[in-house]
C-alpha cells in the first residue's frame, strides 16, 4: 500500500520513557540524580520500503529485568499503536534496522512479522558473545530468538535513495547512525544512543555505557562533521528537551 504518494516521509513514534542516573548519562561527569528521557523510533515511508529504525523497548521485559528503570510507556506508545496513527499494519514495515541491539532499542523488532532485519555484522556478533558488563544493555534477545531473516551489512551503506546508515562505533561493537535526505527540508542525521542528548554532542561527554570510549568520542566527532558538510539537524536518542520539540507521529517530515 503507497501511503506517501511517492515522497519520503519521516515520522517519530513515542515509545515512552525511562529513567537513568545523571552519572550514567554523561560519565564522570553528572549531575547525579534521576533522568526521565524519552525513548522514540524512526518510521521512513519511502517509495522503496518502509523502513523503521529502532523499535524502543518492551514494557514487560523492562519491568521483569531492569524495573529501575522506572518505564512509563502507555498502550499507545507501543509500536502497533503508533503505526496505527499513521495507519500502517505492523505486517506493512519492509525493513527494520537498528542503531544498536540494546534493550531499548529492539523491544518492537518482534512485532514486525514481515520486516527484514538489517544487522550490523560486528553487532550481531556481540550481541551473541557480548562482554559480562554489556548483559543488561544486550538483555532483550526476543527478536534474535524468533529468527528473522536478517540481511548483513557494513556500514556506510545506503538501504535506498536517500537513507543512508553511517558506522559510528564505540557505544557499542556496531553502532550506527541514521541520515535521511528529504525534498522539503534540511538532511536528517539520527544519531542513535552514539549521542544521547546534545550536551552530549556540545561537551563530548559521552554516556556511561559504552564498549570502546575512546571510539565514542570518535563517533561524535564524526556525526558532527557528516552534519556540518550535509548541512543536516542532528537528531539524539534519548533527549527530553528536544524531543518536546519535534513532530511526532501522525505528524511527519518531508
Ligand atoms: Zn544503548
Amino acid at each position: 500500500m503507497t501511503t506517501n504518494g511517492g515522497e519520503t516521509r519521516v515520522y517519530l513514534l513515542d515509545g515512552g520513557t525511562l529513567v537513568i542516573d545523571g552519572y550514567h548519562l554523561y560519565w564522570n561527569l553528572g549531575p547525579g540524580g534521576e533522568v526521565r528521557f524519552p525513548c522514540y523510533s524512526v518510521l521512513v515511508d519511502h517509495p522503496q520500503g518502509k523502513f523503521l529504525f529502532d523499535t524502543g523497548y518492551d514494557l514487560e521485559h523492562v519491568l521483569k529485568v531492569l524495573p529501575f528503570e522506572k518505564p512509563e510507556q502507555t498502550p499507545a506508545q507501543t509500536i502497533p499503536a503508533q503505526l496505527k496513527l499513521i495507519g500502517i499494519e505492523p505486517g506493512e514495515v519492509t525493513h527494520v534496522v537498528n542503531s544498536h541491539y540494546h534493550f531499548d532499542h529492539v523491544g518492537g523488532n518482534r512485532l514486525l512479522p514481515n520486516a527484514t532485519t538489517i544487522a550490523h555484522e560486528r553487532e550481531l556478533n556481540q550481541l551473541h558473545h557480548h562482554e559480562p558488563f554489556e548483559r543488561l544493555g544486550y538483555s532483550d534477545t526476543s527478536f534474535d530468538a524468533i529468527g528473522p531473516r536478517y540481511e548483513l551489512v557494513n556500514a556506510p551503506t545506503e538501504l535506498a535513495p536517500g537513507v543512508e546508515l553511517l558506522e559510528t562505533p564505540g557505544h557499542t561493537a556496531g553502532h550506527m547512525s541514521l541520515l535521511v535526505r528529504l525534498s522539503g527540508r534540511r538532511p536528517m542525521l539520527f544519531t542513535g544512543d552514539a549521542a544521547y542528548t546534545t550536551k552530549s554532542l556540545e561537551t563530548e561527554v559521552i554516556a556511561g555505557f559504552h564498549l570502546d570510549p575512546r571510539a565514542s568520542v570518535a563517533s561524535i566527532r564524526h556525526l558532527k562533521k557528516v552534519a556540518e558538510d550535509n548541512e543536516a539537524e542532528l537528531f539524539c536518542s534519548h533527549d527530553a528537551a528536544s524531543f518536546a520539540g519535534w513532530q511526532k507521529a501522525p505528524a511527519y517530515y518531508r
